[in-house]
């Protein structure tokens, strides 16, 4: 049976894809469908939507930019939004992060970071080509985000495309030790030109967990050896983890960061790269081969940036911290009835980010239980994607905590209804 709509959904299986709710409307944490049923957002749609779906300001913004300029070429022009928006990341990231390179989503983010650091290597004349990652990593599905990403289902039909990088073990409680150690390893071993990690927390690899002390010893490492890290931020930052980044928490500055997903509250797509000034200025040259070679027709797209700015107003002007930390409590409370439930492992969090394995025979993304549970719950009005066996809760900064318990209740009544 052949799939009627031509529309070819992204990480969909159409021949085991059952309902597919046609949202005409959404607002706060709240998706409605054409059908008339209300869907809670439990993973704040792929886990760009940060203060709720169309926010006053952000969607003022649009409107407003919308009005005075939608599109310009970006090489050799420039415009407010763009400029505004980059001096105000500049302020609110560590002093360190000089530059702002803008593309138009986590994935290109990525690409560009890979590509600054093997042009500042190139360019300053030392023959560092070798990219080091974690095992179980996901950095998005272009060419680059792929071959630094964990090798496995999701990308094994395109390996002929991808790059050999060296892997680091994941820094599994007790083991953190054996990641450090295959670093140092490394270093020594290879012409290292750059670490990319998630800082803190691994998200489609499983929302695995790690601390803030494993994140600085890594930094310090790469520093000691003179190879760049790369953070990719695009799930941790914009609040994620509790604080605005996830490297805040290790005190650690990357020498190259990648943000998108919050960027713009989750309205439209951007995403920027941000560099030390080391990196800029080795591909500041008359010498015209030393050009940053990279963009997409859309570069800092003026409505994009407007929505960005709008962003950073709403962190600004409402208590967008104390949601966090608000979020992140109601997270605890109710994680705490699966921790000595056996049908359920893994119990973990990190600041608005909750997730729990459930104990079945099968694992990983491929475990038929992930459709299943997946069916169970948009069943039951709730937007929940598990990851295989791993359900795992990702919410906007404005649920109440009346919602999150709802969604809690549907996870604790799983192990019954699947029997
Ligand atoms: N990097 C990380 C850590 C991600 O979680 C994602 C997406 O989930 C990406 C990169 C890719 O972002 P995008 O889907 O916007 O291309």
């Amino acid at each position: 049976m052949s799939h009627a709509s031509p529309v070819w959904h992204p990480f969909t299986q159409h021949a085991v894809q059952g309902d597919t709710p046609t949202i005409v409307h959404s607002e706060g944490a709240w998706l409605q469908a054409d059908d008339g049923r209300r869907i809670f957002d439990a993973i704040s749609s792929w886990w760009v939507v940060t203060h709720g779906h169309r926010h006053p300001t952000i969607i003022s913004a649009i409107k407003q930019q919308s009005d005075q300029l939608d599109q310009i070429i970006f090489a050799g022009f420039t415009h407010p939004p763009a400029e505004q928006l980059a001096q105000r990341l500049v302020e609110i990231t560590p002093p360190e992060l000089t530059h702002v390179f803008f593309s138009d989503s986590g994935s290109t983010s990525v690409e560009v970071g890979l590509k600054m650091a093997l042009g500042y290597w190139l360019h300053s004349g030392e023959s560092r080509r070798r990219i080091l990652a974690l095992e179980g990593a996901y950095h998005g599905d272009t060419i680059g985000g792929m071959s630094v990403g964990e090798r496995g289902v999701f990308n094994a039909p395109y390996d002929p495309l991808l790059f050999d990088v060296s892997r680091l073990p994941f820094p599994r409680a007790g083991a953190e030790q054996a990641t450090l150690d295959a670093l140092e390893q490394a270093c020594r071993n290879e012409a290292v030109a750059a670490l990319i990690v998630e800082p803190l927390v691994l998200g489609a690899g499983g929302m695995l967990i790690y601390p803030p002390w494993v994140l600085a010893e890594m930094a310090r490492i790469c520093k000691a050896h003179g190879l760049l890290l790369i953070a990719d931020e695009v799930m941790t930052g914009w609040g994620r983890t509790g604080t605005l980044f996830a490297c805040e928490q290790a005190n650690v500055v990357p020498d190259i960061a990648c943000y998108s997903k919050g960027l713009t509250g989750g309205s439209v797509p951007l995403a920027v790269t941000m560099c030390r000034r080391e990196i800029f200025d080795a591909h500041f040259s008359t010498d015209r081969r030393k050009t940053f070679f990279h963009s997409s027709s859309y570069t800092a797209n003026p409505i994009a940036c407007a929505a960005a700015l709008a962003n950073l107003q709403v962190w600004a002007s409402e208590p967008v911290r104390q949601r966090i930390d608000d979020l992140a409590a109601v997270h605890a409370r109710a994680l705490n009835r699966f921790r000595d439930d056996a049908r359920f492992s893994n119990v973990r969090q990190i600041g608005t980010i909750a997730a729990v394995d459930l104990q079945v025979g099968d694992s990983g993304y491929l475990a038929d239980v992930g459709p299943r549970l997946y069916a169970y719950f948009i069943n039951r009005g709730l937007l929940v994607r598990p990851l295989g066996n791993t359900i795992y809760l990702m919410p906007p900064y404005c649920s109440t905590a009346v919602e999150i318990e709802a969604v809690y209740e549907a996870i604790a009544a799983v192990p019954e209804v699947l029997a």
